[in-house]
């Protein structure tokens, strides 16, 4: 790591297996953590607001980031483009701060490339039954969405060797602990 950077922590892990959740809950009790806000092709969600949640771009002007070299990394998911805003980033780690990107698989190969000190975390579930419990029980996505992302999730899941460290979020109080040990915060 460059002396005085901040430590980048990449977040992956199926859609549903309690990322969001866990990522929340890890802000909460470490304020200094800075969380990167991604750009989104994809709708909103109830709740989600723009510039909080994500940056809800067009795909022109998604596209036009991608040209312009203003993403850090950037992929398709279930259908829609997901990518990380650069500049941010690479202010927040200059300035020391330990900084997050949940994104991912393919997101997350890419980071690995262009930074090898990256810490990077698998969050699985305890079963793929679990799994689809959870994504169908926070009711947010239609039928067809659902079945992409159960789908995209056995490829993901694959890959967990990939990573430096694979968590279970099965106990929610266990797997932030764990993820606060592997991001050097206790
Ligand atoms: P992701 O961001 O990975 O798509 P979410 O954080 O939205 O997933 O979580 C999906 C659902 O699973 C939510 O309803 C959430 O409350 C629930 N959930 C998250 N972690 C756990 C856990 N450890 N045990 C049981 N349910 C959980
Ligand atoms: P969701 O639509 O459920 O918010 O996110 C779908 C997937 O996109 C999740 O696996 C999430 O981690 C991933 N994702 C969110 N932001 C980014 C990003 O900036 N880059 C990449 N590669 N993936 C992202």
């Amino acid at each position: 790591m460059v002396e005085g950077q901040g430590q980048l922590t990449v977040i992956t892990g199926p859609s549903g297996v309690g990322k969001g959740t866990l990522v929340q809950r890890l802000l909460e009790k470490n304020p200094k953590i800075w969380l990167s806000v991604s750009a989104t092709t994809r709708s909103p969600r109830e709740g989600e607001r723009d510039g909080l949640s994500y940056f809800f771009q067009s795909r022109e002007r998604f596209d036009a980031l991608v040209a312009d070299g203003g993403l850090l990394e950037w992929a398709e998911f279930a259908g829609n483009c997901y990518g990380t805003p650069r500049a941010p980033v690479e202010a927040q780690l200059s300035t020391g701060r330990p900084v997050l990107l949940e994104i991912e698989l393919e997101g997350a190969r890419q980071v690995r490339r262009s930074f090898s000190d990256a810490v990077q975390i698998f969050l699985a579930p305890p079963s793929f039954k679990e799994l689809e419990r959870r994504i169908r029980g926070r009711g947010t996505d239609p039928e067809e969405a659902i079945l992409r992302r159960l789908a995209r999730a056995q490829e993901e899941l694959k890959a967990k060797a990939e990573f430096d460290a694979v968590v279970v979020n099965d106990d929610l109080d266990q797997a932030l602990l764990r993820l606060e040990q592997l991001m050097g915060l206790r």
